[in-house]
């Protein structure tokens, strides 16, 4: 392949608090030669997700860090331009969910899945029909449970995997308040979605309190939480435990609002709202569902041509604003699913 320019980021150095554009290096490199059973792929579409904060970090998790100067890898999206492999054709849209970020790159046929155009907008891989949404199902359906008629809250609501958390909710006859930051998303969540309530935690310089939070929960959650989906952590969930129903289920899917301290976050002692509404709270890295992929993607499909699913994606353009795309998880730029278009 003569002519065609590759680049690279790369992790320069580890964030302290919030990450900014120097923690990202870009670097020209190679153009990757595929070897047998690999494909070369130019990169359409990349995902940011709130859990690489997590691995440039140093320390033990349940994925490995990033090492400095390592190239970042992520879920994308790309089209195939040569394979070596049975299994891949030239001109195939594929999706990786650990696929580097560069413009050009290989990956044995083991690494990607086919992405089928005609179901949904290929960048759909990367949210709805995807991991976020595989996440929201397993966690809510599995460990959440609902059942008709309860209450559920769900905190990063307005995110890829909270928008798709409260309709299915939804769907299974559920109350479903939403928690997330700004009157454009709550508005969202009501209006789009048909939340029957939400909540803005943000005030105009900051946060809302926890006394505050509760407050304006238990005004709509009158029988208490059942359900508690979260995402975040921190002050919202203190206030939400507050306000757990006998037998709950509490979700612990992300706690973004954790990720950039540099010190752990102590909260209030939450074992006696357990204790005396004999609730559970569990957390679950959605690779764990891995050998029930195919059934959580067959039912979100089914749901999203029936038109019963609705998505959104914020898209911003070109691969120099991966790493500004990456950062504005974390100040809430994003609505739904937050997506790099590359090429
Ligand atoms: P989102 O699309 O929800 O994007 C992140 C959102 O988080 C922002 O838009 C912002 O919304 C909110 N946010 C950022 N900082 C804060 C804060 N300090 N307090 C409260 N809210 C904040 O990301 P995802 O849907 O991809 O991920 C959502 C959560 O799920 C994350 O915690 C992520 O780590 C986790 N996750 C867990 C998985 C698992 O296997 N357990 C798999 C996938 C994701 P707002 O404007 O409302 O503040």
């Amino acid at each position: 392949m003569p002519h065609m320019k590759n680049r690279q980021i790369r992790l320069a150095s580890r964030p302290t608090g919030m990450p900014t554009p120097e923690n990202f290096e870009f670097t020209d490199c190679e153009m990757p030669v595929p070897r047998e059973g690999e494909v070369l792929i130019r990169t359409l579409y990349i995902s940011v997700d709130p859990y690489l904060r997590g691995r440039m970090r140093e320390g033990r998790s349940y994925i490995p860090p990033f090492a400095v100067g390592q190239v970042i890898v992520s879920g994308a999206v790309g089209e195939v331009l040569e394979s070596r492999s049975p299994a891949f054709q030239t001109g195939d849209a594929v999706v990786g969910g650990l696929l580097p970020w560069q413009l050009y790159s290989v990956a044995s046929a083991g690494m990607i899945q086919k992405v089928n155009p005609e179901l949904a907008p290929i960048t759909t891989a990367l949210g709805i029909l995807g991991m976020p949404g595989l996440t929201a199902y397993f966690g809510l359906m599995d460990i959440g449970r609902p059942q008709k008629g309860e209450t559920v809250v769900v905190s990063g609501a307005a995110g890829a995997v909270g928008t798709a958390v409260c309709q299915i909710a939804r769907l299974k006859g559920c109350r479903v308040i939403g928690i997330a930051g700004g009157a454009e998303k709550t508005r969202y969540l009501k209006e789009e979605l048909s939340l029957d309530a939400t909540i803005d935690y943000k005030t105009a310089t900051g946060q809302k309190s926890v006394t505050e939070l509760r407050e304006e929960l238990s005004a709509v959650c009158p029988n208490g939480v059942s359900v508690y989906f979260d995402n975040v952590g921190g002050e919202i969930s203190d206030a939400v435990m507050m306000l757990i129903s006998q037998g709950a289920r509490v979700v612990i899917c992300g706690l973004i609002s954790l990720y950039n301290l540099d010190k752990p976050d102590i909260g209030p002692r939450i074992q006696p709202y357990l204790l005396v509404n004999s609730a559970l709270m569990q957390g679950f890295i959605i690779t764990r569902y891995a050998n029930r992929f195919g059934e959580g993607l067959q039912q979100l499909s089914e749901w999203l041509t029936e038109g019963k699913l609705k998505y959104a994606e914020t898209i911003v353009e070109g691969f120099e604003n991966v790493p500004q795309a990456f950062i504005g998880l974390f100040k809430g730029e994003n609505l739904g699913k937050q997506i790099v278009k590359v090429a």
